[in-house]
Order: C-alpha cells, then structure tokens, then sequence
C-alpha cells in the first residue's frame, strides 16, 4: 500500500492548487516534457497518441466535406506578410525571425510561419482564374511559431501543431457557409470526441483574427472558471484577395476578387482534456480519444501464475480483434496495486482486472475510472459489457462538463453584479451589450474579463447594456480566460 501512496502523493490535488495539478499530471502521465528551449515543449508518445486520435478524426471530417490536405513551406518572406496591412499589425510582435542562412545574412528576412495565410494566398494567385478553379478546399496539418512571453504546455507554448484551413469561394455567401459549415465539423469534435461541451459564437471586433471580416468561435468553460477558445473559424471576406490579388472570372465573365476563409485548432485541445476531465488521481480519457481504452491486468499468483497470463493474453487479443484500443500490462515488476494507479494516472477508462477466483468463476472485473465502480462479468458478454461501458463514461463525462458549465453561467443585468462574479466565482456570464468598443473596454480594465462570444448576434434577450445602460443589440459571453 504504501507504494501506491507514494504514487498518487506526487500529484497535487486538483482542489488544492489547480495550476499546479494541471503541471503534474501532465508529467508524471508523461504527456510532455519541457525542453531546454523556453516556451517550448516535448509531446511524449502518450500525449502524442492522443493528438494523432484527434487528428484522425478530425481529418476524416473534413475529406468527407471535400478539403484535401497539402503542404507549404514553414518560412514567409516579410514583404509577403506585410501585405495585409491588418494582418501584419496583428502578429508582428509575436513573429520570430530567420536572418542568417548558412554564413549569409539574407537581402530579406524571413518568417516562420506564425499562421500560413500569406504563404497561401500567394500561390492561390497563382491557381486561381475562373469560377471553374472554386472552391478551392484545402487543408494542412503543420507546426507553428509564435514568440509567446508566458507560456504553458498545451495551453499556450512558443511551438504548437495545428491543422489550418484555407479556401477560396466564388461568393460571400458560400465563403460565409464554409465557416459556419468548419464551426459546426469544431463543435462535433469537441462534444463528440472530447466530450467537452461548447458554446459557438462571433468574435467581437476587438478578438477577431488579425484580417478576418468575421470569426467565429467555440468557447469551453474550464474547472477553474475560466474560459478556453477551442477552435476559430474565419470568413476572410476579400481582404487577402485584394492584398495578394487573387482574381477570379466569374460566370458573368467579370473579373472579380475571391471570397476566401481560414480555420484552425490546436494542441490546446489536449490541455482542455486533461483541464475539463482529471481528477485528484490524475486524467480521464474519454474512451473515443483516448489511446488506451481498456487496460488489462493480470493478478498473477502462485500456481495461477500461467494460466492467468494466458488468459489475460486471450482476452488482449480478441478485444484487439473487435477494434477496441487495448493494453495488457504483464510487467512482472510492479504490483497490481502500482499498476492500478499508474493506469489511473494515465486517465484510461476502464482497467480489467482477472484474478485466480475470476478465472475459476470464468469472470472478469471491470472497473469504471470515473467513480472506480466495479462490474463482474461473464467472459462471454464481456465484449458487449464492455462497449455499454466505454459509451457511458464517454457520455457521463460530457454530462458532468456540461452541468459544470451550466452551474457556472450567470445572467447578470448590471456591471457591479457582472464585476462581482468576475472577483469572486468567475465563470461565464451571460448579458447584454451596446455594442461599442467604449463599453467591452471597460470591461476589459476593470474586470481583466472579456467578451468570448457574441452569442447571439441579431437581437439580444436582455434589453439593456449590462454596462451603459443603453438599449442592449448582441447577447454575449463575458469570462476571464486563457
Ligand atoms: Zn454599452
């Protein structure tokens, strides 16, 4: 026992200091590393496994909406950045910069790809004549830089991986379309694979992407009241077609500038998992993401020994067999008991165990990571026991986000009330707002909390201006967030 202890005291409880569990369990799960460069982070092969299930995932979605994936270079020349005059003011301070190559000082300094927008458009320019070449729908899957002053891994360090859409339309509206239509390919992601509950909204247009007409947005609420963006869909408009001169000529035989979007998400997903799900024992995979989601473990004895093995390597096998992500942990020099918070550590959702009385009763224990509840089952129903219960944690864990988030959404009508929750419990807050920049501002220096979400745009429920007092357009998300 005093193992196990040990095992589980090397975790800091989530309700204790959250940042620091946070840090934790992203170590001792062996998620990432730090790396000896600041703000930039090793994903270890478990964190790995994860990003590699979200992105198939993901990836499946959008070919099965027609994007195809493809690859452009990881440098920008400056005189290509600069082009979109919005676009460059936006993330010029966070660019890094090549100015050497070789033993040469470069006539132009390059930049490595804080987004790939520039890059892009450039060669659509090129590809793009007639209505016949749109939409033009692709997708790449790349690594990023961004000179982050603080940084925290998953959440924000200097190097992410990411996927960045990039098409052309021949119509606002179509372009308008396909953001919605990417918003929507984020949500299911995130409720259906993450099972973190999202709210989908318009960005205001302070928090809009540098260059974009309009963004749009999923916001997830964190344990710690704080929310987290999860994902961004952009109409671009014609802004970069104008500055990169992509022209197309229409059906009507004009020549007239394109529609184009971008979209993206992170590996800040993997932090919003571990954040949404983990307990004081360590992380909670959801079963659809999660790289492991059943764990075997034999409890060797005595004459046993052999027998339980096999039969530990039978049912490895035909779980393997059915398609469901399982492991069999036969190490011989740890104890059951270390294995059983190891394995707790790692978040998998469900640990079977078979044990010498098991084996004589042709059962096997199921054990539920969620609450550590216990099933026995029959060997041959295990399969169809076992499917029920990975299809319940995934549900339960969404549900219990969800209650979260709404037991920490409030309507609020008036700033004190709005300030107060802000200092105290945090959270989402729901409220009405003006629409000028003069209000979200003060918001934003009194409170350190920002408009999230613009959730419903067109008209507002609430009729004034939580902070003027004036006639109240947009319902909105305010919250502190990451
Ligand atoms: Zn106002």
């Amino acid at each position: 026992m005093g193992k196990n202890n040990d095992f589980v005291k090397q975790i800091t409880k989530k309700s204790e200091d959250f940042s620091k569990w946070y840090i934790d369990v992203i170590k001792r799960a062996k998620l990432a590393d730090y790396s000896p460069m600041k703000g930039m982070m090793v994903i270890r092969p478990y964190g790995y496994e994860i990003w590699e299930l979200i992105k198939e995932n993901l990836d499946r979605m959008l070919k099965e909406t027609g994007h195809r994936n493809a690859y452009f270079p990881l440098l920008i020349p400056e005189s290509f950045l600069k082009k979109e005059a919005e676009h460059v003011k936006g993330f010029a301070p966070e660019v890094a910069w090549v100015t050497i190559g070789g033993n040469e000082v470069l006539e132009e300094r390059l930049a490595i790809r804080p987004t790939s927008e520039a890059i892009i458009c450039s060669m659509y320019s090129k590809w793009i004549k007639s209505w016949r070449d749109l939409p033009l729908l692709i997708n790449q899957w790349a690594n990023i830089v961004r000179w982050e002053k603080v940084t925290r891994p998953f959440l924000r360090t200097t190097e992410f991986l990411w996927q960045e859409g990039h098409t052309v339309h021949s119509s606002y509206e179509e372009a308008e379309e396909e953001t919605l239509k990417i918003l929507d390919i984020y949500k299911t992601l995130a409720e259906k694979y993450l099972a973190i509950p999202v709210i989908p909204g318009l960005k205001s247009e302070n928090e809009k992407f540098a260059g974009a007409l309009r963004t749009y947005c999923i916001e997830a609420l964190m344990p710690d009241g704080k929310a987290l963006q999860m994902g961004t869909s952009h109409n671009l408009a014609q802004n970069f077609s104008k500055a990169f001169n992509i022209k197309f000529e229409n059906k009507k035989q004009e020549i007239e500038f394109a529609w184009q979007t971008s979209w993206g998400v992170t590996t800040r997903l993997i932090g919003a998992l571990i954040m949404t799900h983990g307990d004081d024992s360590g992380l909670i995979l959801p079963p659809e993401i999660s790289p492991f989601q059943a764990v075997i473990i034999p409890i060797a004895k005595g004459n046993y020994t052999k027998s339980i093995l096999s039969e530990a390597k039978k049912i490895h096998n035909k779980l393997k067999e059915k398609g469901i992500r399982s492991c069999l942990d036969d190490r011989d020099s740890y104890t059951p008991g270390w294995k059983f918070s190891e394995w707790e550590l790692k978040g998998v959702p469900v640990r079977i165990e078979i044990g010498p009385k098991d084996l004589e009763k042709g059962q096997v224990v199921l054990v539920n990571r969620i609450d550590r509840n216990k099933i026995f089952v029959k060997q041959e129903n295990l399969l169809s026991t076992l499917k029920e219960l990975l299809n319940e944690i995934q549900i339960k864990l969404f549900n219990r986000a969800k209650d979260f988030r709404e037991n920490n959404t409030n309507n609020v009508e008036r700033f004190s009330e709005l300030k107060e929750i802000i200092e105290t419990k945090k959270g989402f807050i729901k409220t009405g707002w003006c629409g000028s920049n003069k209000c979200e501002k003060e918001v934003k220096e009194k409170t350190s909390a920002t408009i999230r979400a613009i959730i419903n745009e067109k008209n507002s429920n609430f009729k004034k201006c939580a902070i003027c007092g004036k006639k109240a357009k947009h319902t909105v998300l305010f919250a502190k967030s990451y």
